[in-house]
C-alpha cells in the first residue's frame, strides 16, 4: 500500500477493533515528517532534527504499528532517535521538550548582530550591488555623529550583553575616522554597562593601510573582505577604475594575515552569473589565500542586484554550482585536506547535534529581531541587511523606524507582528509537513521581496528550492559515501 492510498483509507473510520489494536501494540509514534531520498530509501526526521535513513516502506510499517514487520535493530534506533516511544512516562517527553528548548533558544534572544552603515560611499560599481552607492566625495552619505551616536546608544540599551557591532558601506574604510568615533564612544559606554561588544569592518580592501590595521589589531577589529574568486572574475564582478580589484584584495589580504593573524581575516564569495561555470577554481582561490572555508553564497534578489543581467540566475543553476563545488570539497577532505563549505556547515550544526545556529536565513521564528539590526547612514532602523536592500528600491516594509525612537516603539511596530505569523515555518503551508522544517528557516523578506508576500509559496520559492536541493544533495551524501559522514562531523567539531 502506498502512502497516497494509506491517506485514502484513513479518511474513513474502521471498525473498533482496529484502532483497539493500534493503540494495544507496544509503542507510540512521536511528532516526526519524512521524505523519500529515492526509491529505495526514506528519511525520517524527528521534530527534535534526529534522523534516521530508512529503507522504503518504513514510515507506512510505523504508521500502521507494524512491529512485526520493523527489524529490531531499525525499532531500537527508532527509540534511539525519538521517532517512537515505547512508554507513556512523561518525565522523558520532558527531556524531549528540553531537547526541543534548546533547539529553537535563539527565538529566546534579541539581535545580537548591529549593523551600522557607516557611509554609502564607494570606491567600486559591483555589477551585482544591491544597495546605491554614491561616488567617494559625498561626504553627506556618511552616517552623521549625531545619528550614529544615538544609533548606538540604542544598541546598548538593547537587553543582550555580548553583541557584534558590524560596519558596512558602501565601502566601510572610506569613512574609517566616523568608524573610530563609533568605536571609542562605544567603549566608553559599554564597559559601564556590563557589554561586552566585539567589532566587525566589512570592506573591499582597496582603501586599507598599516595604519588601519594596526588600529584593527589594537581594538583587535575583525576583517571581513569580499572575494569572489580569480582574478578575471573578482575584476568582472567587482568593478573599479584601473581594473586592478583583484590585486587590491590580494595585496590587502596579505597585509591583514600579517598584522592581524590569519585568524581574525575572513572573506566572503558571492555567485554571480559568472561564477556558475567556475566552482573549482573559485574554491582553489581561497585555498591559496589559505583559508580553510569558502561560503558558496547565491546573490540575493534584492535592490539593484536585480536590474544587472550578471546578477541574474536560475536556482538550478546555483544548485548545479554548489553540488559540484561540494564535491570537490569532499574530495579534497578525503585526500587529506581540511576544507569545508560554510552552508553546509551551519546545516549541519543543525542536523548533527543539539544546537542550533543564529544564521537569520536559517531560523524559525525568524531571525529578524532575534538575530540582527540594521541602523542605516541616514537613521533609519531596518530589520536585516536584505530589508535595507528592499529600502533602496523605495519598499520600506521592514523599516521599523529610526534612531531616534525608543525599543519600545520600534518593537511595536506593526510589521513586527506580521512577521511574528510568518517567520515560523512551524505552521506555515508547506513547511509544516516538510521533514527539513527543523533545519530550514522562514524567511519573510525574501519571500516578500520575490512573491511580494511574506508567508510565501513553497512551491514556487526560490527560497524553498535551493534549501531542499542543498538538503537532499547532503543526506544522500551520508547515505551513499560511507566516508561523507565522518567529514561532515569533523568540519561541525572543528569550529
Ligand atoms: S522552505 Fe521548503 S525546504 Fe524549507 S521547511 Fe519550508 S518546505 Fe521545507
Amino acid at each position: 500500500m502506498g502512502i497516497n492510498s494509506l491517506r485514502k483509507e484513513f479518511r474513513r473510520f474502521k471498525d473498533f477493533n482496529y484502532y483497539d489494536n493500534l493503540v494495544s501494540n507496544k509503542f507510540y509514534l512521536l511528532p516526526f515528517n519524512f521524505r523519500r531520498l529515492n526509491s529505495k530509501r526514506e528519511l525520517i526526521i524527528s521534530m527534535l532534527g534526529d534522523f534516521l535513513i530508512v529503507p522504503e516502506g518504513t514510515v507506512e510499517k510505523l504508521v500502521l504499528k507494524d512491529i512485526k514487520g520493523i527489524d529490531e535493530n531499525l525499532y531500537y534506533d527508532l527509540l534511539s532517535n525519538h521517532i517512537v516511544h515505547d512508554s507513556k512516562d512523561i518525565k522523558s517527553l520532558e527531556l524531549l521538550s528540553n531537547r526541543y528548548r534548546a533547539k529553537k533558544s535563539n527565538s529566546f534572544k534579541f539581535a545580537q548582530l548591529h549593523i551600522f552603515v557607516i557611509t554609502l560611499r564607494c570606491d567600486h560599481t559591483c555589477q551585482y550591488c544591491q544597495v546605491s552607492r554614491v561616488s567617494e566625495n559625498k561626504g553627506k552619505f556618511d552616517f552623521s555623529k549625531n545619528n550614529l551616536y544615538k544609533g548606538i546608544d540604542l544598541m546598548l540599551s538593547s537587553p543582550e550583553d555580548d553583541l557584534t557591532m558590524e560596519f558596512q558601506g558602501g565601502e566601510a574604510l572610506l569613512a574609517f575616522d566616523r568608524i573610530k568615533e563609533a568605536i571609542a564612544y562605544t567603549k566608553s559606554k559599554a564597559e559601564l554597562l556590563g557589554k561586552r561588544i566585539n567589532y566587525v569592518i566589512c570592506t573591499n580592501l582597496a582603501p586599507i593601510s598599516r595604519e588601519i590595521l594596526e588600529y584593527c589589531k589594537e581594538e583587535k577589529i575583525l576583517i571581513s573582505c569580499s572575494l569572489d574568486g580569480h582574478e578575471n572574475l573578482h575584476n568582472e564582478n567587482r568593478k573599479r577604475p584601473g581594473r586592478n580589484s583583484y590585486d587590491l584584495v590580494s595585496q590587502g589580504l596579505n597585509l591583514s594575515f600579517e598584522i592581524l593573524g590569519r585568524e581574525n581575516v575572513s572573506a566572503l564569495m558571492t555567485t554571480t552569473s559568472l561564477s556558475l561555470e567556475h566552482p573549482i577554481k573559485i574554491i582553489d582561490e581561497y585555498r591559496q589565500f589559505g583559508f580553510k572555508s569558502v561560503f558558496l553564497r547565491p546573490i540575493s534578489p534584492y535592490g539593484f542586484a536585480t536590474k544587472n543581467k550578471n546578477s541574474t540566475y536560475q536556482t538550478a543553476e546555483f544548485i548545479k554550482f554548489f553540488s559540484d563545488g561540494l564535491d570537490y570539497i569532499i574530495d579534497l577532505n578525503k585526500n587529506g585536506e581540511y576544507f569545508k563549505e560554510t552552508y553546509t556547515s551551519i546545516l549541519l550544526k543543525k542536523i548533527l547535534t543539539a544546537y542550533t545556529e543564529n544564521y537569520v536565513d536559517l531560523m524559525s521564528p525568524s531571525g529578524l529581531v532575534n538575530s540582527v539590526m540594521l541602523y542605516d547612514y541616514d537613521g533609519k532602523v531596518f530589520l536585516s541587511d536584505e530589508a535595507r536592500m528592499l529600502a533602496q528600491m523605495n519598499d520600506y516594509t521592514f523599516q521599523i523606524g529610526t534612531v531616534n525612537d525608543s525599543w519600545e516603539n520600534l518593537l511595536s511596530s506593526p510589521v513586527i507582528e506580521k512577521i511574528s505569523n510568518a517567520g515560523v515555518n512551524d505552521y506555515l503551508a508547506g513547511c509544516s509537513t516538510c521533514a527539513y522544517n527543523i533545519y530550514c528557516g522562514a524567511d519573510p523578506v525574501h519571500h516578500h521581496a520575490t512573491q511580494k508576500d511574506m508567508y510565501g509559496f513553497r512551491p514556487d520559492s526560490s527560497f524553498c528550492m535551493r534549501n531542499m536541493s542543498v538538503l537532499d544533495i547532503i543526506f544522500n551524501k551520508i547515505d551513499t559515501d560511507n566516508e561523507v559522514l565522518e567529514i561532515f562531523k569533523s568540519w561541525v567539531n572543528n569550529e
